[in-house]
């Protein structure tokens, strides 16, 4: 399985930034990531100059709608992602989720990027105060339970511990060990299991090491491409 280094961007950037695969290329070339997929999710506004300009790197939206047109004023169709150039969409991330996106319209994102042809990541994770309630795997479950597509296995899960997220704050080694565990056993073979929260440079080579993480989602430390590229590097060295 390729191991996936998804960038999420969120709200960063302007025109310039869509050189920066080049740069991330220069940095780190194709021939120095065999086994790596890497990816970047850059706001909408910016994919189709950046699929124009990818160098080897997978380009992806951080959201679409459900429907593929209509009276829906600031949003993007999972179509329009695809006709961009665009590869992957990341859907219900706990920003979105926390805006009040739920488990179904996560769902039915999914299962519009996948009749378009894109590679939707669906996100879950549980809150501080879940997870001290003993009810991460439970919550993890019922998520993934209500946001997977039906009968779609071509899907990225991202496993990301909302407390984890830019707060500097990262789960044990062991806790996300189980956690992957215990998604793989609902997702099943073939589906890449993302974890993200806090990955950096310096503790991206003992988290990609677990089994069961197949990548990671990466914000904050993803916006300077050397720091992409020591993640990046980290998989190669411990696959
Ligand atoms: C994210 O937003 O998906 C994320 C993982 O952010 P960060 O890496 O900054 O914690």
């Amino acid at each position: 399985m390729r191991t996936l280094i998804a960038a999420n961007w969120k709200m960063h950037g302007n025109s310039s930034w869509v050189d920066k695969p080049a740069e991330f290329g220069s940095i780190l070339p194709q021939s120095k990531r065999e086994g790596v997929d890497v990816l970047i999710c850059p706001p909408a506004l910016f994919l189709a100059a950046m699929t124009a300009n990818t160098q080897g790197v997978f380009i992806g939206a951080q959201n679409c709608h459900h429907e593929d047109k209509g009276a829906h004023t600031g949003e993007i169709s999972a179509e329009m992602v695809k006709d961009a150039g665009a590869d992957y969409v990341i859907v219900g991330h706990s920003e979105r989720r926390e805006g009040g996106e739920t488990n179904r319209a996560v769902q039915a994102k999914a299962a519009s990027a996948c009749r378009h042809g894109l590679t939707p990541i669906i996100c879950v994770g549980e809150s501080l105060s879940q997870r001290e309630a003993g009810e991460a795997e439970a919550v993890v479950a019922a998520q993934l339970a209500a946001s997977m597509p039906e009968g779609e296995t071509s899907i990225v899960v991202a496993y990301e511990p909302i407390w984890a997220i830019g707060t500097g704050k990262v789960p044990t080694i062991e806790d996300i060990g189980s956690m992957h565990n215990h998604i793989r056993k609902i997702v099943g073979k073939g589906v890449r299991i993302l974890y993200g929260g806090s990955v950096k440079p310096g503790n991206a080579r003992e988290i990609l090491a677990v089994e069961n993480v197949n990548g990671a989602l990466i914000g904050g430390a993803s916006l300077e491409m050397d720091s992409l590229a020591k993640i990046t590097q980290a998989v190669a060295v411990s696959s």
